[in-house]
């Protein structure tokens, strides 16, 4: 019996669907080449943006015909979509081959889903609530490489106008301290290189328990602690919440990278009210300072959307003239596009798409130029990187990254995956490096499900 997970959006979905992968290896099943030859099939869901959407039911829809001529196909659709109000009910009309539908917070139960199927046309159950000790004792199976993510909380408490997160995956639970430890250091004993903790705002890690001493900065320095060769990254930060005693926690670890992707969404501080971000543009420019006093060697990276409701041309150069005031490494940049349910749905002076891509064009060319001179400066220097796997495009090329969360390609033999080595870097654009290894600094042993292996995401 084969199985075969489509994973749309963010990296908290990508574990997820380690989650799912696990219930299903255990119960017996391996991965198809793809959907199409695939016993079961599970479509893990992303709601952030309409297009997301659109792109979803297109691959459900597609699947019409290859479950005609197989009726004993079993597809599931689950994740932030089907957790929204009246989506189970729609997908059931439009979709009425899809045999399992459930939501965020009870995965967990996946192979309870599958059984019931078994003696029942079709299965929905989406919940309001969840059992975090159930969702935690899953074994996930591991598709990232040399790299294991880590949930640190659950939910979010921040309702950000503009977001639909804090409704499908409900308000902020931490896992306790020592669990996360234990995770951490099973996943290191096993030979994984990188850990990368996860939540929707890391730093407010602990709010929700009763226990001063449950915090990000605290939780960051014990993991420092553990005795192996590995990196230790997180995400993702909040403005509002980074604290002195988290960047002091970054700059005295061993293991904590020096890259903080810190989301700004604007550089207007009417825009940023209007979006509830809990922060003005002064105070993220203190948090930027104050990490680069304490790391100078530290690179940043943001998300920034364009066009949110009300942004004029002032409010969008105040964006441009924080971008080249900060210099990001990277940029993620997005139109602003409408979520039904959301607060911002119904602002009013939504901006039309015509202006809201010049704006975007304008941000990435802006960007690209400031990527490509801060790549420029590592040209002729040595970078520490961990080498994660083979390149796409160049037989007998390798793919790593830095401390600072750069992407740089060399050539090298693929027993080096998840070695650390010593690149001198001979080429930079605005994404990448590259270079040549002159240094192998520590040999790893063990061995990597690739990411294409088994979690492939859209
Ligand atoms: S912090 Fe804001 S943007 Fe991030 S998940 Fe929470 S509500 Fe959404």
């Amino acid at each position: 019996m084969k199985y075969y997970i489509n994973t749309y959006g963010c990296q908290m979905n990508v574990h997820e669907s380690e989650k799912l992968a696990g219930i299903l290896e255990e119960m017996g099943y391996t991965l198809a080449d793809s959907d199409k030859t695939a016993d079961v099939v599970v479509f893990n869901t992303c709601a952030i943006r309409e297009s997301a959407e659109q792109k979803i039911f297109g691959n459900i829809g597609m699947l019409k015909s290859v479950k005609a001529a197989n009726p004993n196909m079993i597809i599931a659709v689950c994740g932030c979509m089907s957790q929204q109000k009246g989506y189970p009910e729609m997908i059931v009309k439009k979709y009425p081959y899809v045999d399992i539908i459930f939501g965020t917070h009870n995965l967990a139960k996946f192979k309870e889903f599958l059984n019931k199927k078994k003696s029942q046309k079709r299965v929905v159950e989406v919940v309001e609530t969840e059992d975090i000790k159930l969702r935690d004792s899953m074994e996930a199976t591991r598709t990232s490489g040399t790299n294991a993510w880590v949930n640190i909380t659950y939910g979010c408490n921040n309702f950000c106008t503009y977001c639909i997160v804090p409704y499908v995956r409900g308000r902020e639970v931490s896992r306790p301290m020592q669990d996360i430890i234990d995770e951490v250091e099973k996943l290191l004993k096993k030979g994984f290189k990188q850990i990368t903790l996860l939540g929707q705002n890391v730093n407010s890690y602990g709010n929700d328990i009763d226990d001063e001493k449950v915090n990000f900065a605290n939780l960051l320095r014990e993991l420092d602690k553990l005795d192996y060769k590995y990196r230790l990254r997180f995400m993702t930060s909040h403005p509002k919440d980074l604290s002195k005693e988290v960047i002091d926690a970054m700059a005295n670890g061993k293991h904590i990278c020096h890259y903080l992707h810190l989301p700004v969404q604007s550089g207007s501080d009417e825009i940023l009210k209007k979006m509830n971000r809990h922060y003005d543009t002064k105070r993220y420019f203190s948090v930027i300072d104050m990490a680069r006093k304490a790391m100078p060697d530290i690179e940043f990276s943001s998300d920034i959307i364009v066009g949110f409701p009300g942004e004029t041309e002032e409010d969008f150069e105040d964006t441009i003239n924080l971008v080249k005031k900060v210099r990001y490494q990277q940029l993620f940049t997005f139109i602003y596009s409408k979520r039904k349910g959301t607060v911002a749905e119904k602002m009013p002076n939504q901006v039309d798409i015509k202006t809201k891509k010049q704006r975007l064009s304008k941000l990435i060319e802006i960007e690209r130029e400031i990527a490509t001179e801060i790549s420029q400066k590592y040209l002729g220097k040595k970078v520490e990187v961990l080498v994660e796997g083979i390149h796409p495009k160049k037989k007998g090329y390798l793919m790593g990254s830095t401390d600072f969360g750069k992407t740089i390609s060399f050539e090298g033999d693929e027993n080096l995956l998840g070695s650390f080595v010593s690149v001198l870097v001979d080429k930079a654009n605005h994404t990448t490096l590259s270079g040549k290894i002159v240094d192998v600094l520590d040999k790893s042993n063990s061995e990597y499900n690739l990411p294409k292996d088994k979690v492939r995401r859209k």
